[in-house]
């Protein structure tokens, strides 16, 4: 394992490009359920009833949302980063990162400090609220207790219009924006490192695939294999808080020492 540090530790002393790529692995450390693991939210809730055409149309459909929200806190931001949300705001502080490219909605990378404008969120963002009217958005926080109030769905103080979570429902299409300039920045950084990804999900784990395509390293850093471990330069299985916190010690030193 100390080799494969090593061995990533240089490859980012060498880049100066970098981009991001993490999923559900790095929201797990934080104690936040996985969504389509086998004690997932998805076990326990019919995804059928929140695709986004329910939500639109059915008000029982919307009350299920909300009460899904109330009953799981921890999945709308209300977690604390780790070691490896913190190690990789840490990059972003040495002038490495160019940006975090995430399928995860908890909004931690923001939490631990990484610039709002460096993460580029593929499934939204469930620690933001939106009116589907007007368009102003509300901290979940403070959506969360109107809920607490008793409220079951909520409305947009400012027009009393369709409040919904910011994250991607079923059936509701990628952000356009995000998903391009995601591809633009996987096919412009000098290395990508995947964090608790296992790249099954498409078109999200099309991401490091753009980086190998632009002659890119790839660095991959899951419990578990992962669909590219075949095309890794540095592959680590191991616990991302863990084996990130070691890699950033290692890079800092060998800054400090250049
Ligand atoms: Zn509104």
């Amino acid at each position: 394992m100390s080799e494969l540090i090593e061995e990533l530790a240089e490859l980012i002393v060498r880049s100066n490009k970098i981009v991001v790529f993490t999923g559900a692995g790095i929201s797990t450390e934080s104690g936040i359920p996985d969504f389509r693991g086998p004690d997932g939210i998805w076990s326990k809730y019919d995804p059928e009833d929140f695709t986004y055409q329910k939500f639109l149309h059915d008000q029982e459909a919307r009350k299920k949302h909300w009460q899904m929200l109330a009953e799981n806190k921890l999945i709308t931001g209300m977690a604390e980063p780790h070691a490896a949300h913190y190690a990789i705001a840490e990059l972003q502080r040495l002038g490495k990162l160019d940006c975090v490219i995430t399928q995860n909605v908890d909004g931690l990378h923001q939490k631990a400090g990484n610039s709002p404008d460096r993460v580029l969120q593929l499934h939204g963002n469930l620690s933001q609220v939106k009116c589907l009217d007007c368009g102003q958005r509300y901290p979940m926080i403070e959506v969360q207790k109107w809920l607490d109030r008793g409220i079951e769905v909520p409305e947009c103080p400012e027009c009393q219009g369709l409040l919904k979570s910011d994250a991607i429902f079923f059936g509701e299409a990628m952000p356009t924006e995000e998903t391009m300039e995601a591809e633009r920045r996987s096919r412009s950084c000098d290395l990508c490192i995947v964090v608790g990804s296992t790249l099954v999900v498409y078109p999200a784990a099309f991401m490091p695939m753009y980086a190998l395509q632009s002659g890119a390293k790839l660095a991959i850093i899951n419990q578990g294999p992962t669909e590219l471990d075949g095309a890794a330069h540095v592959r680590i299985d191991g616990r991302a808080g863990e084996v990130l916190s070691q890699v950033i010690a290692r890079v800092k030193e060998r800054l400090s020492a250049a």
